[in-house]
């Protein structure tokens, strides 16, 4: 399914194709930033690569390995909720894949080191601040257990890149960066949409048949008895579980992703595209990181209610795949150029077998999708709250979690102090309800004047947790739940203004020193959970009340 190698580097409409061979270009005067060193033992890499030339040309797109030959997938999308025709893989560039000792399949890609035939109007390069985002985020996703694309390593180039958000006359160049990133597939919900949307059903098939073998497994809690489906309902029900488990995780950490197209949204429910998304510093559900959607549609409210839209965009090419139940092998497809159409399945046929998928598509999204977005939400809520019995399970979400989530969002409380700090609450058989302070408990609103008047608010609720923690099973166990609770909610979170503090180090200070700060936001971006860091840089930005140049920055896509 390879279309032709695009050594010119054109950017063209690619048919009847699920990739293009694709080179890098020589970027210039490579310089290895950063490795995250969870990456490099996931691919078991020994540590001493890193220093050699040969791992910076190849992460750089300055040497191709023997026996490799790079390619770009060809994919589709909705664009805020429009179909945007061909996308594709612009400046991602896959290198090869590999399996570690456990099995695990990884794909290593480049992004930012030049063209492909995907990368319409762009560059195909990425600049500096984008990347330290990227690379930093990603790691920092999987080290908080939310699923995501990884991060290998960060490289610097001497290219100047130009973007847009300047007026012309006074636009500067901007440095370039590499980012080596892995996935164990880069299949996303547009690559569906584009065999689609070109009504190629024949490659359409063959993609979610190679998906269904290689990349997302039928496992048997995916074929509940009580639900009927061949083997292409099964696989948008794991894609649809895979998507409730990470957008549960995103609304439990507070991330707001921010450009939540379906280009954007992968088969296995990992985290991709580190754009202009946001740590959210306080908890405010209409926030909205993402400058240019001006409307909110990518709000951190909506972000479940998307999940099901781009799942729903995702389904509608499967719909009659779906529909043809036990039949489905009697479909007969056949490929776009063929001359002899005679004994394809008629078309009449599949638009009956079309509207059967979207009503069993249509029930799996209504139903079954909120019911395993909730648990998971309060399979995690609970163990941020230190909650280990299942007896209250159904009444949990409404008498604890809900509560308090009204309460962090009428004051737009600091919820990553806020939830590292409750596990300091001490609860005691008798004795009377003491307030936050006395816990030591964080309680930050946005605006300080509100300190206390929030403070005050939270004390019903504070009654509330206590109450359940004493109907806990087993003996009160304070220092157990301490010791549980800080090994969920992250004592170092990366937050956009921190982000930034790194990014403007690389513009303003030495390159040692920059390299150095960096180095420090990695180590906490994969340990975030520590109690105390030797690293002063790491201190300052866990103590430091948000800054008030800090507050709602935003990024747009320009990257
Ligand atoms: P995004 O909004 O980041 O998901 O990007 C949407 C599409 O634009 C993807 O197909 C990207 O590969 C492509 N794209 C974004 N920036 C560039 C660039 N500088 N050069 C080439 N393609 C790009
Ligand atoms: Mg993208
Ligand atoms: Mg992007």
């Amino acid at each position: 399914l390879a279309g032709s190698q695009s050594l010119l580097k054109i950017s063209r409409a690619v048919h009847n194709a699920a990739f293009s061979y694709t080179l890098p270009d020589k970027n210039p005067d490579p310089e290895l930033l950063a490795v995250s060193p969870k990456a490099l033992d996931d691919i078991d890499l020994d540590p001493e690569e890193i220093r050699t030339d040969e791992f910076l040309q190849v992460f750089s797109g300055n040497k191709i390995l023997e026996n490799t030959r790079p390619w770009s997938l060809c994919y589709g999308g909705h664009q805020f909720g429009i179909y945007a025709g061909q996308l594709g893989d612009g400046r991602a560039i896959s290198l090869f894949e590999t399996e570690n000792h456990r099995g695990e399949r990884w794909e290593i890609q480049l992004k930012g080191a030049g063209r492909t035939p995907y990368a319409r109007n762009g560059d195909g390069y990425a600049v500096m601040r984008s990347s330290i985002r990227e690379f930093l985020m990603s790691e920092h996703m999987h080290a908080l257990g939310v699923p995501t694309t990884r991060a290998l390593s960060l490289v610097g180039t001497s290219r100047e890149i130009f973007r847009d958000d300047a007026l012309p006359d006074e636009k500067q160049p901007e440095r370039g960066a590499i980012v080596t990133r892995m996935s164990p597939s880069w299949i996303r919900f547009g690559n569906f949409e584009i065999f689609y949307s070109r009504d190629d059903m024949f490659n359409l098939r063959k993609l979610a048949d190679y998906s269904i073998e290689n990349v997302v497994k039928e496992e048997e809690d995916y074929k509940p008895s009580e639900l009927e489906g061949n083997k292409y309902m099964c696989f948008v029900r794991r894609v649809a579980k895979n998507t409730a488990k990470m957008v549960a995780e995103w609304q439990a950490i507070g991330f707001n992703h921010g450009v939540m197209n379906t280009d954007n949204m992968s088969i296995l429910g990992l985290t991709i595209d580190y754009g202009p998304y946001e740590m959210m510093d306080f908890y405010t559900p209409a926030n909205v990181c993402n400058h240019s959607d001006t409307a909110g549609q990518y709000a951190f409210k909506r972000q479940p209610t998307v999940c099901i839209f781009d799942l729903f965009k995702f389904a509608v090419p499967l719909f009659e795949l779906i529909g043809a139940g036990d039949e489905v092998d009697s479909l007969v497809y056949i490929p776009k150029d063929s001359k002899d159409s005679s004994n394809a399945t008629n078309q009449a046929t599949r638009n009956e077998y079309r509207e059967v998928g979207k009503i069993e598509v249509t029930k799996l999204l209504s139903e079954e999708f909120s019911n395993w977005f909730m648990e998971h939400l309060l399979w995690r809520m609970r163990q941020k709250l230190g909650l280990k019995s299942n007896k209250e399970k159904a009444s949990d979400m409404n008498d604890v979690v809900i509560p308090l989530l009204d309460w962090m969002s009428e004051y737009d409380i600091d919820h990553h102090r806020f939830f590292r700090s409750l596990s300091s609450y001490q609860v005691t058989e008798a004795g009377e309800e003491k307030d936050a302070e006395t816990h030591s408990i964080e309680v930050v609103p946005r605006e300080a004047t509100k300190g206390e008047e929030s403070k005050k608010a939270l004390k019903p609720w504070l009654a509330i947790y206590r109450h359940r923690l004493l109907a806990e099973d087993g003996h009160l166990d304070n220092p157990d739940r301490q010791r549980r609770m800080n090994s969920v909610n992250p004592r170092f979170v990366l937050r956009n203004w921190i982000a930034q503090e790194i990014i403007e180090a690389f513009e303003n200070k030495e390159e040692a020193e920059a390299k150095q700060i960096l180095e420090s936001a990695l180590q906490a971006c994969i340990h975030p959970f520590r109690e105390h860091y030797n690293d002063e840089v790491v201190e300052h930005w866990i103590k430091e009340p948000v800054p008030e140049w800090g507050r709602d920055l935003k990024c747009s896509c320009s990257s």
